[in-house]
């Protein structure tokens, strides 16, 4: 039979996605699955965003739209970053892709050779070693430690570097830990960034506006200008404005590195949907009362949950300070055996012992990179988010 490219062997499905096939599978058999499996925001995109959606369609925006994006969303996520992150980017220096996604893709794309390493803080979101492995790159990892509050150190980091680095990705606010960094620790990781001139570093900032307790969120770029040169911003709407279907990320780097992954995009996908890229502009051009209002909301929901966690013996947690995650310990269940008879020896048992007799779907920490936690996504509802954590006491009291 027709066979498969080598390359396919590196291409995992996320265990995000396999504990949601498996939840849509207990579901469909009539059961009453809670999901706080996926970093999916449980708001409406905002209504003005789709209003300006439908008149960018009734206007005759359907044509083919420029590789890099319309020139309307570029001058918005220009005034974004200048407002937003105090960082000035000409039109060359940016680019709109499918979702952040693909923004990192055509990174990787267009600069990984084979054996090229990328030093990616672990924990870290699946998306970052799967795409790197892909081209051929090696992922390396840098600890963040519980500790330290899951930041990334500028020891860590460095421990990670060498000659070969290719890539270095800063991912704060975090998934899946919600660590945020401080201005200091960017200005210790910027110190060491400096020895290593030949490594592209990317700044995934998607979480950026979900910080809490009066943490405050810094641009890498703006924090060390003098690196600007071989920095890649990341950012788009799919978590501020609770736009995940509408498929906008975009990035600012230099234009040298914005032209090649251009490149890239043209030869894949062209331009993106140049309706979505109009309801984002108008997102990006809004006002901010929606993501303080998330931010808010997810806060909040972030507390309960964590103070529920903490109460059941046996489970740890950090309280996270950004994005939409907890992240609890689970090293205190291990070795036991649950109600349905299943012995726990890892995290991974934990999570689907838990989403098969208890029903509630989250995904286990080693799938990003650090065991044995889970993460549970907050980005939902009040109710919802009570009775989960109800039922993971329950299956916690019940372990032997
Ligand atoms: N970066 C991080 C850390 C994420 O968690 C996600 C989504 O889960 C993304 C980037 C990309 O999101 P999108 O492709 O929807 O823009």
């Amino acid at each position: 039979e027709p066979g498969f490219a080598a390359r396919t062997a590196r291409l995992d499905s996320p265990a995000t996605i396999a504990m949601a096939v498996r939840a849509r599978a207990l579901r469909a058999e009539g059961h009453q699955v809670l999901s706080l499996a996926l970093g999916e925001p449980d708001f409406a995109t905002p209504h003005a965003v789709i209003e300006a959606a439908h008149r960018a369609a009734l206007d005759g925006q359907t044509k083919y739209p420029p590789v890099d994006g319309t020139p309307a969303l570029k001058a918005a996520i220009a005034r974004k970053f200048e407002r937003e992150n105090g960082l000035a980017y000409t039109p060359a220096e940016l680019m709109v892709s499918n979702g952040g996604k693909q923004v990192i893709f055509n990174a990787f794309m267009a600069t990984i050779d084979a054996g090229d390493e990328i030093v990616i803080p672990s924990p870290y979101w699946v998306s970052y070693p799967l795409a790197a492995r892909l081209f051929g790159g090696v992922p390396v990892f840098a600890a963040c430690r519980e500790e330290d509050g899951f930041r990334l150190t500028a020891p860590a980091l460095e421990a990670a570097l060498s000659p070969r680095t290719r890539w270095v990705v800063l991912n704060f606010p975090n998934n899946p830990t919600g660590a945020v960094v401080t201005l200091a620790d960017l200005e210790a990781i910027s110190e060491v960034l400096r020895r290593y001139p030949q490594a592209w570093i990317l700044s995934d900032e998607i979480y950026e506006h979900l910080v809490f307790d009066g943490a405050r969120h810094h641009s890498l770029a703006a924090v060390a200008p003098d690196l600007k040169s071989r920095i890649l911003t990341l950012n788009g709407v799919s978590k501020s404005y609770a736009m995940t279907g509408w498929r906008i990320g975009y990035g600012g780097g230099p234009a040298r590195l914005i032209r090649m992954m251009t490149r890239v995009q043209g030869n894949a996908t062209s331009g993106v949907c140049s309706i979505a890229q109009a309801a984002a502009a108008a997102a990006l051009d809004g006002p901010a009362g929606l993501v303080a209002e998330m931010r808010d909301t997810y806060a909040r929901r972030r507390a309960m949950v964590v103070e529920s966690l903490r109460a059941i013996p046996g489970v740890t947690c950090a309280m996270p300070q950004g994005a939409f995650y907890a992240y609890p310990g689970i090293a205190g269940c291990l070795g036991k055996t649950s109600q349905g008879g299943r012995m726990l020896r890892t995290d991974e048992d934990f999570a689907i012992a838990l989403l098969d007799e208890q029903h509630v779907a989250c995904v286990q920490g080693s799938a990003f990179g650090k065991g044995p936690y889970l993460r549970l996504s907050c980005a939902t509802d009040d109710e919802t988010l009570r009775e989960a954590c109800a039922r993971i006491a329950t299956f916690v009291a019940g372990l032997g």
